[in-house]
């Protein structure tokens, strides 16, 4: 629903790269993310690697027992008074939010930050049922303000400067023309609280939700995710259904991992434990709330051999941080709701393969990401068998794969290259001749279709007459 490709991914790749503001804001962002973690990790952290793998299991049992999880849930949440709501598609949970405001007369939805909802393109389904959905978490209320989708899972509008943010302001909220974060933050406080003023109905995401307590969990750092639980009459949480796991203690698990490392915090500003609707004798809380559980091709994921560890994702964003390809472009060139390697991954597989372009090439293969993501995802494996099944070699294609040749001559010469990275005669006959081939590139790469486009940002190291030989001088090295 909300895959619309505007550009094919060559030009807006080609876009971004020249847009120098842009890679400074983000490279400086990213960089400071980086070193926030690495600190934290390093200072207050005796056994990180233990705590990743118990993360891991934590996440892994549950996703084995998902159907008994999820039914767990929805018992246990129904007898603290939560509504559950089952959806199979983007639509269906949409559907099922546009019908609570619907019997209730509800005009407007304040909502948490919640990549699910972007996700099911909710603000698109509402506004073209005449219906308004407000963003309250601050670089979404930004890019609300200037129309454009986030470019992070974790910090939306990271991509952008405090003059930038000033621009906006003054143009969309008629604010004076302010640089200075606190007086930023003022004029969006002043807007938000106009708009929540008479809130009858809030909505929010699901960090996890424990099937044993059926309660979930919500964590932010700005409050207005409280406010928007807490202080509407309805509280409506959109919920994956690979976010409900077994327990407490289980998802306390991931918590300690989650906001160091996604912004190198020891604990999130705001813990938000929502065990039902408030009670008799309570001060404050919803009247009602709801959970909307929706699968959106998460089960079909979980069947694959696969991509079922994708679903281990705590959506920290650690690994579109350390990305060395993410920083250069940003989140927008990537044109789906999840951008970054996890996006690489996931997109395909919700989306379809043959809806989510070139995204796939947005790689290289290094493996920080699967280095430093705390649930220990082989993202850059998955990527790589993504890449195989799209170009018709691989097993158990994901949504969407047909299987056909995306790239012909692609196809035709990774096959050829397999042909020869597995013989041993032809593999050293290819180093003994691979200067050669040095030589013909370098020479034709402004005229060559292919290489020129490749040639334009890179140029291709020179290669030895005697490389062969020289490899198989270094001990251990063997061109068997
Ligand atoms: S894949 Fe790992 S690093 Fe990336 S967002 Fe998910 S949990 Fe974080």
């Amino acid at each position: 629903m909300s895959e619309q490709h505007k550009l094919p991914h060559e030009q807006i790749v080609k876009i971004k790269l020249n847009d120098e503001q842009m890679r400074e804001n983000l490279s400086n962002a990213m960089h400071t993310l980086q070193k926030n973690r690495l600190k934290l990790i390093d200072e207050k952290f005796n056994d990180w690697q233990g705590l990743r793998e118990r993360a891991k299991q934590a996440k892994n049992n549950a996703l084995m027992s998902l159907d008994e999880r999820l039914l767990e849930f929805e018992k246990n949440a129904t007898k603290n008074g939560i509504q559950v709501h089952w959806a199979s598609s983007d639509e269906d949970a949409c559907e099922i939010i546009y019908e609570l405001m619907r019997e209730k007369n509800i005009s407007k939805i304040l909502k948490g930050k919640s990549m699910a909802s972007e996700e099911i393109g909710l603000n698109h389904y509402l506004e073209n049922k005449g219906l308004k959905a407000v963003e309250t978490d601050l670089g979404e209320l930004i890019l609300q303000l200037n129309g454009e989708t986030p470019v992070h899972i974790v910090v939306p509008a990271i991509h952008k400067n405090r003059y930038e943010i000033g621009e906006i302001f003054k143009d969309k909220l008629g604010s004076e023309l302010e640089s200075e974060p606190e007086k930023l933050n003022a004029i969006a406080r002043k807007h938000l609280r106009d708009e929540f003023e008479g809130l009858k109905m809030g909505l929010s995401g699901v960090n996890f939700a424990m099937s044993e307590e059926g309660a979930f969990w919500l964590i932010e750092n700005e409050g207005n995710g409280r406010m928007c639980t807490t202080a509407s009459d309805i509280h409506v949480a959109l919920c994956g259904i690979e976010k409900v796991m077994q327990s407490f203690e289980d998802a306390a698990t991931m918590v300690h991992l989650l906001t160091p490392s996604a912004t190198g915090q020891f604990i999130p500003t705001y813990n938000n434990i929502i065990t039902g609707p408030r009670k008799n004798g309570d001060l404050d809380g919803p009247k009602e709330v709801h959970v909307i559980l929706f699968d959106h091709h998460r089960s079909d994921m979980l069947a694959h051999e696969d991509y079922y560890e994708a679903l281990r994702c705590i959506r920290c964003g650690a690994c579109m941080n350390f990305c060395p390809v993410y920083d250069k472009i940003g989140g927008h060139t990537y044109q789906t709701v999840y951008p970054g390697p996890i996006g690489e991954v996931i997109s395909p597989n919700i989306f379809g393969i043959d809806h989510t372009g070139d995204i796939l090439n947005f790689c290289s293969l290094c493996g920080r990401c699967s280095e430093v993501c705390p649930v220990k995802i082989p993202l850059a494996d998955l990527i790589r068998k993504l890449r195989s099944n799209k170009v018709g070699q691989g097993k158990n294609p994901p949504l969407g794969a047909n299987m056909l040749h995306h790239n012909a001559a692609e196809a035709f010469a990774f096959r050829n290259f397999e042909k020869i990275a597995t013989s041993g005669n032809l593999w050293r006959f290819s180093l003994s001749k691979a200067h050669y081939f040095n030589w013909f590139i370098k020479s034709f790469k402004n005229t060559l279709p292919v290489v020129k486009k490749w040639s334009q940002f890179k140029d291709l190291p020179q290669i030895k007459k005697n490389l062969y030989k020289e490899l198989e001088n270094i001990e251990g090295v063997s061109c068997e």
